[in-house]
């Protein structure tokens, strides 16, 4: 090389610079958490600019969030030293397939400047057409149907290609006409759903290869991030970019299949959609939720080429990065097939590993690593760190979840005073309803925190409905909240109805809530309206009563049961309904605390009034969905019990797919920590009022005991005393032999934490921690030897 190497490759190791430099043909990058593959992205397309092999328009690199894409934009900037004359297209599968989208937008029967629609907008034209179509709302919820549109539209799948069986599901076979008849609609009003982003890409591609060979030619160079999560959607947009531009006059039908099998394969959720569950990443990111347990992916997903069609152009210039071991977003076996098949779709496609973590420490690789050779559907990678082995990963008991946020308010104050930012530390949750408590114990330390990938608990839709009702039970003055329930769940109080309410309550300066109690004594209303707001005011009037004489817990219960709103989310049958309940319940249990209804909405105001994610330094709380690809310094992992991680639901929805997948998630959660890992369990959770006996999570069994470290609650009361919470469940030989809930396991921790027989040679006391198998065998070094 004659010049001098450039910045930006000189830090790199030999694999990370093969991968860098590889430029021609298709590459894989197939390593663990940590090892750099972002990274290697980035500076790949650094390198690709210094050496002039392209412009930057010419480059087309996908990310996971928008966040992601961002960051990235960032770092290039940092490793060129320059500005970039023009910008690489570097965002998400959807905000890019939308860039394209508007471009060309008449030939998908929209104009440029189309609106893409969100989720409520969604349902409410949904239900429109289900009304149209005299289908009863509540027996076939518009919900359900919103979620069936979504999973077909992650999987390629234009009206015209469900499968028949699949329509089926809905209304009485009416589904597939249904979602003609929404493209159809959106057309009209000059919409796309997110999921059209791509779906009508993909159409526009198919039914007008000039355009294709147009974009072909343009990308010389294709990079994708987290490539293990990518749905069949996005994989058939990557795969006829990718492909090199045929020559005109070949018929597309050659090179570009006509339709995909009706196996379901799993979608994927963008993280970036903050009132959706389905996307922002909490537990509930399942599309649509009716796909059999762990579908498996079939190999007819017609997408090669077949035989006797003209021989494929020869794929382009393209990098995936990807970890099969954090595939979050599908089921099993997907998105490992995702990254399986790429040698065989890019033929001559060169594989590359990076076997260097340089991200966490000894202890806190080790015991990630260790965590995932519990899966079993796993392509396998050495990982190693040259890096101390640092702190050991603590596991901290707690009595309740009260007492766990208690217990992390409190280190997350320590680590401040000790000089760490809070900008280095992150709270990763399973589910959303987790945050609630997170955030009322920072609002009550003064501790700025922000949300990342979605509301805050206080701001999600189902949490405010419940409080509007709540607030209107408090004040019948307080109109923003009537009007946001009055109709919700529908009780044919339209816009039409709250306008006439509005214009009695101007007239003669009332509230709304008083407007509709005059209202409904006049003729003003249709019969069923007038029906309707008058059982409406009387329930208020019941509730008000109740008040007096029931706690403020059970009139919340009271409430939202028998105002129908939490029977809406019960017959909701889409992804993120089940989520929505978990939030509801734990609202009501967030009242527990509070003397009365006044002093809880009073302390609601207060939580609201903080204005969110504006401070420089904060500590970060989100989901463990939305962490994929982030870093800290230092990583709080709350709740991991069984039942909430792994989830209950599913284990139940999944089975062993399923299990494999959290297990994922929990070796995704741990990979985020540089320097600290600290994992927790509350012995008691609980729910609607009543305690109930929770059993650490299995995957606190699963970890290495040399790296890990049992300490006591900060919270005060803790669980290592009194011994035994439950006998072991599970028979976890090769770990520990027994569970955190027996004082066995102390005793097998400690003598493995003493290097008894150096942690090898299996089959001793404790049932055999056999180093042997383990994933970083010998290339790291051991605790028994420091
Ligand atoms: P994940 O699988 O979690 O997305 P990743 O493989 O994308 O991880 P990166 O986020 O790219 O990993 O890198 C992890 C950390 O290691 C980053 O802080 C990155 O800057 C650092 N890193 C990567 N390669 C090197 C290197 N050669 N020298 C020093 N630091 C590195
Ligand atoms: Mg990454």
């Amino acid at each position: 090389r004659a010049a001098a190497t450039p910045q930006y490759l000189s830090g790199l190791n030999p694999e990370q610079r093969e991968a860098v430099e590889t430029l021609d043909g298709p590459v894989l990058v197939l390593a663990g958490a940590g090892t750099g593959k972002t990274r290697v992205l980035t500076c790949r397309i650094a390198h690709i600019l210094s050496q002039g092999r392209a412009r930057p328009g010419e480059i087309l690199s996908v990310t996971f969030t928008n966040k992601a894409a961002r960051e990235m934009k960032l770092r290039l900037g940092q490793m060129l030293g320059q500005a970039v004359e023009g910008m690489p297209w570097l965002g998400t599968f959807h905000s890019i397939g939308g860039r394209i989208l508007r471009t060309h937008a008449e030939l998908v029967q929209l104009k440029s400047n189309f609106t893409v629609l969100d989720v409520d907008d969604q349902i409410r034209l949904l239900k429109q057409l289900l009304a149209a179509d005299n289908i009863d709302d509540k027996r076939w919820p518009a919900r359900m149907l919103a979620g069936l549109i979504d999973g077909w539209k992650n999987r390629g799948l234009t009206p015209s290609q469900v499968p028949p069986g699949e329509a089926a599901v809905f209304g009485n076979g009416r589904g597939g006409k249904l979602y003609a008849a929404y493209q159809e609609r959106l057309k009209i009003l000059n919409a796309a759903d997110f999921g059209d982003l791509l779906l009508e890409n993909i159409r526009l591609f198919r039914e007008h290869p000039d355009v294709l060979r147009q974009y072909q030619h343009r990308f010389k160079f294709i990079l994708v991030d987290e490539y293990q999560d990518t749905n069949v959607a996005q994989y058939l947009w990557l795969r006829l970019l990718a492909q090199a531009p045929s020559k005109p006059g070949v018929p597309l039908s050659s090179v570009i299949p006509g339709r995909i099998d009706s196996t379901v394969i799993p979608g994927r959720a963008e993280g970036t959609n903050p009132e959706s569950g389905a996307r922002d990443g909490d537990q509930t990111d399942r599309d649509s939720g009716f796909a059999p347990a762990g579908a498996p992916r079939n190999d007819e997903v017609n997408i090669l080429p077949q035989p006797g069609m003209t021989a494929p152009n020869p794929p382009k210039n393209i990098c995936c990065v990807g970890d099969d071991d954090q595939s979050i977003y599908g089921w099993r076996g997907a998105e490992v097939d995702n990254i399986l098949r790429f040698e065989h779709d890019f033929p001559g496609a060169k594989v590359i590993r990076l076997e260097r973590n340089y991200r966490s420490t000894g202890h806190i690789l080790a015991a990630a690593s260790h965590l995932i050779a519990h899966n079993e559907g796993r392509l396998g990678k050495t990982l190693r760190t040259e890096d101390v082995d640092g702190e050991k990963v603590t596991v901290t008991g707690s009595w309740d979840s009260e007492e766990e946020a208690r217990a992390i308010g409190e280190e997350i104050e320590e680590l401040q005073r000790a000089g760490n930012k809070l900008n280095d530390i992150a709270i990763l949750v399973r589910a959303s309803f987790q945050m609630r408590e997170f955030e009322d114990r920072f609002v009550t330390l003064g501790l700025p925190y922000r949300v990342i990938g979605g509301p805050r608990f206080y701001e999600r839709a189902e949490v405010r409905d419940a409080l509007a009702y709540l607030r209107t039970i408090n004040s019948p003055a307080d109109d923003l909240a009537f009007e946001r329930i009055v109709n919700v769940p529908k009780r044919g109080l339209g816009d039409a109805t709250v306008q006439m309410l509005h214009d009695h309550a101007r007239k003669r300066r009332i509230p709304l809530f008083e407007a509709a109690r005059a209202v409904v004594e006049t003729d003003e209303l249709k019969p069923k309206a007038r029906g309707s707001l008058r059982d409406l005011i009387a329930s208020f009037d019941r509730w008000r009563a109740q008040r007096e004489v029931t706690s403020h817990t059970e009139l919340a219960e009271i409430v939202l049961d028998e105002s129908g709103y939490t029977e809406m989310w019960q017959k909701d049958r889409s992804a993120d309904a089940a989520g929505r309940l978990e939030n509801l319940k734990e609202l009501v249990r967030s009242m527990e605390e509070f003397e009365n209804l006044q002093g809880f909405l009073e302390h609601i105001s207060l939580v609201m009034d903080r204005d969110g994610g504006a401070e420089d330094d904060a500590v970060s709380l989100m989901t463990l969905h939305s962490a994929k690809g982030l870093e800290f310094d230092n990583v709080f992992l709350p709740g991991w019990e069984e039942g909430l991680f792994p989830s209950q639901r599913t284990l139940d929805e999944q089975g062993r797919a399923g299990l494999e997948e959290e297990r994922r998630l929990a070796h995704v959660g741990i990979t985020r920590a540089r320097r600290r890992a600290k994992l927790y369990f509350a012995t008691n959770r609980r729910i609607h009022g009543t305690w109930s006996t929770t059993i650490p999570s299995r995957f606190l069994d699963e970890l290495p005991a040399p790296n890990v470290e049992i300490t006591e609650s900060k919270g005060g009361s803790g669980w290592g005393g009194s011994g035994g919470y439950g006998p072991s469940r599970f028979d976890n030989v090769e770990s520990f032999g027994s569970s955190y809930s027996t004082p066995g396991w102390q005793r097998a921790q400690a003598q493995r934490a003493r290097g008894q027989n150096g942690g090898r040679g299996g089959g001793q006391a404790g049932g055999g921690f056999n180093e042997s198998q383990s994933p970083f065998s010998g290339s790291r070094s051991d605790t028994s030897n420091s």
